[in-house]
């Protein structure tokens, strides 16, 4: 059992709900003292007080990570309430479906700002204190759509995603000189509110393409992010770690049928 998260200071951003709230969750169960981040201030304070009311030490705190004051504000509110910054959940992302010939140059740049630019903030804000820390830890929440697969509608998303990868593997290479590492989870499709809003059918058929049968949960991807952010991932940097029920591997429909 992995131990050594009791007492670190850890910032998830994008954790009212979702991915962010279940990373959240099991870094609160594991003795983390966590700030639940998001835009909307008594949607993270809910999220906070759920975790508080199970045991866990949650702050509930709003800032927009496309925001660059909003990001060293909370990296100063976190360090000031904790003692500093140990973990960094840069996790905050959105997926509106459009496809090229209906997206929006807006539409692109929002996507971009939050999900890459909001990602290279929060580390940006996070580095002065993460240095100081003995196991300064950086997990960003990638996708498998992007880096490995592709998805009709999400072009910008899927290119962020692969992004958020590139800026990685230089980051891992800067910031090792500091002890800090920088890894990323490329999820599958994991049933949250974000997931659920895209309709029962594409759940149904998104369960249908994986082989072990199901969606993933939010934990799934927590005890991902607890393992890479533990004393005992410190020899891991710039590496990704897929989790998605075995998404990606049938070369064919094919090969799920013949299972
Ligand atoms: P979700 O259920 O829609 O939750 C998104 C969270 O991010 C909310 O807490 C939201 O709160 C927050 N957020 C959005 N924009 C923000 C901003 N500018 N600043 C701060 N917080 C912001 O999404 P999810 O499905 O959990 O996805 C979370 C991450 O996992 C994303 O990066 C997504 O790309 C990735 N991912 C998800 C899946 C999946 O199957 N669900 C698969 C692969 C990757 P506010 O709106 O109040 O700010």
């Amino acid at each position: 059992m992995l131990t050594s998260i009791a007492g670190r200071s850890v910032i998830v951003t994008g954790a009212s709900k979702g991915i962010g709230k279940g990373i959240a969750t099991i870094f609160c169960r594991h003795g983390g003292k966590v700030f639940v981040v998001s835009r909307n201030l008594g949607e993270a304070e809910a999220c906070a007080g759920e975790l508080r009311r199970n045991g866990g030490a949650a702050t509930g705190y709003a800032a927009d990570v496309t925001s660059i004051d909003d990001m060293q504000r909370l990296a100063e509110a976190a360090a000031s309430a904790h003692g500093g910054i140990d973990i960094l959940c840069a996790n905050a992302g959105i997926f509106p479906q459009a496809r090229i010939e209906d997206l929006s140059p807006d539409d692109w740049d929002r996507v971009v700002a939050t999900n890459l630019k909001g990602a290279f903030l929060a580390v940006k804000a996070c580095l002065p204190y993460l240095k100081k820390s003995d196991q300064g830890r950086i997990v960003l929440t990638s996708s498998i759509t992007g880096p490995i697969t592709g998805f009709p509608g999400w072009s910008h998303y899927g290119a962020t995603k692969a992004g958020q990868l590139g800026f990685m593997r230089t980051a891992s290479i800067e910031l090792a000189k500091y002890g800090v590492t920088i890894n990323a989870i490329l999820p599958g499709n994991i049933l949250t509110e974000g997931l659920a809003a895209l309709g029962p059918e594409y759940q149904r058929s998104m369960a249908a393409s994986t082989p072990l049968g199901r969606l993933g949960t939010v934990e799934d991807v927590g005890y991902a992010a607890l393992f890479l952010a533990s004393k005992e991932a410190g020899y891991i940097t710039g590496q990704t770690i897929v989790v998605d029920g075995g998404q990606i591997l049938p070369e064919s429909l094919d090969a799920l049928a013949q299972a």
